[in-house]
């Protein structure tokens, strides 16, 4: 078989990458047939491995193992890095997924001829500052642009687009593009922030306790407009990125186009795992899930014995401190003007978003 195009993707088990994983294959995708090369730092898991992708368990914090396995791959025309780890402090993420992003782009590089495009995936905290910075800087004030310049405090995004900069800027007819989701929407086990997901495994065991599925975050969180952005949309904008002469070169936003208020998505999330009592309770102090779920993986094991899921912890498929995180802020969103204004017209309606995922969820026997 004969493929017009070749992609590696870099974190092929992570939100946005299970997505491409999923897309890229299919026969009718924009540049195909593609070719697929998934690298991830774990064994493959069950839910990945019906896309028919070459995976490579490689450890790109390790330089050696990043040439051993990935300068071999020399048909390679287009990557897609769609990866991070994280550290304790911005200033050594900064370090550690700069040095991920140039043990892969150095060892692919030189090595595949035809390689013509590196997309990168960074995010909103482009214009509002590292976790760490919240509360302590002065950010942009959203719609966010594409045109805002850079914060004076050290992130891990700034560093990712230098090295691709500098990386790419070293060989002939190589283009570039970044893509700035806000929060995501999708499904992965395996990520490091899943918050549908991990407000899944929540109301599931709101249910199995037969308790109000109570909103664990802010007032603000609770009335103000927010926007997310669909795993499948993102992986979209990069595949159109990838193939069209418009966007090459480019950073570009990437949200669903409309918006949404939590109140709204807590009535649908409590109506998919049949809740009927749920909402947001103003007296007391902030309920965190971090603290709400700190004792539940009893009950958790519980839950996936009686209804035969896959078999996981609780800290494996709940991110608490990232659904405490963003049900806390004050309201994000971004202009999509830019990349629709290049050529990219996707869009995704949110609230058929989060019944989506929350179904993919559930039909991988994540939660009941
Ligand atoms: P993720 O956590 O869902 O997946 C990470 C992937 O990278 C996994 O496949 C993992 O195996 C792989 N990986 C991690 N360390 C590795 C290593 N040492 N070697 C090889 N592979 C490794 O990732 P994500 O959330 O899609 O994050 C990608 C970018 O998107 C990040 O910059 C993140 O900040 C940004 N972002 C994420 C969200 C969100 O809601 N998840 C929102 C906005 C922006």
């Amino acid at each position: 078989r004969t493929f017009q195009n070749v992609a590696l993707v870099v974190g092929v088990t992570g939100i946005v990458g299970n997505s491409l994983a999923e897309i890229l294959p299919l026969a009718d995708t924009p540049g195909g047939r593609w070719k697929v090369y998934g690298v991830a730092r774990r064994p493959r898991p069950a839910w990945n491995a019906d896309h028919p992708v070459e995976y490579i368990q490689c450890d790109i914090t390790d330089p050696t193992d990043s040439v051993t396995k990935l300068s071999v791959l020399t048909d390679v025309t287009h990557i897609f890095y769609v990866c991070w780890t994280s550290r304790p402090t911005e200033t050594e993420n900064c370090q550690i997924n700069g040095a991920m992003l140039r043990n892969v782009l150095t060892s692919v590089i030189p090595n595949a001829p035809n390689l013509r495009h590196v997309s990168i995936q960074t995010g909103g905290k482009h214009y509002v500052g590292p976790f760490e910075s919240f509360g302590k800087i002065k950010y942009h004030e959203p719609p966010y642009s594409e045109d805002m310049p850079r914060l004076d405090y050290p992130n891990f995004y700034y560093t990712l687009e230098d090295v691709l900069f500098e990386e790419t800027g070293k060989k002939e007819g190589v283009s570039w593009s970044v893509h700035r989701p806000l929060l995501i929407f999708g499904f992965s086990p395996y990520s490091m922030m899943n918050v549908i997901g991990t407000l899944c495994v929540y109301a599931a065991i709101c249910k199995h306790e037969g308790v109000p599925l109570r909103f664990p975050g802010t007032k603000l969180a609770w009335e103000n407009y927010y926007m997310a952005s669909d795993a499948d949309l993102i992986a979209e904008q990069h595949i159109w990125a990838a193939v069209d002469p418009y966007a090459k070169n480019e950073a570009f936003n990437c949200s669903n186009g409309d918006v949404f208020r939590w109140k709204q998505l807590w009535k649908v999330l409590a109506e998919q795992f049949g809740i009927e009592e749920y909402g947001f309770v103003e007296e007391g102090p902030r309920l965190k899930l971090a603290e709400l779920m700190k004792d539940k993986g009893p009950v958790w094991d519980e839950i996936v014995k009686k209804n035969e899921l896959q078999p996981t912890k609780l800290e494996e498929v709940a991110e608490w401190w990232f659904a405490d995180l963003s049900l806390g802020g004050s309201g994000f969103t971004d202009s999509m003007n830019k990349s629709k204004e290049h050529g990219f017209l996707g869009f995704r309606n949110t609230k058929n978003s989060l019944i989506y995922w929350i179904d993919k969820t559930r039909s991988y026997k994540i939660v009941p």
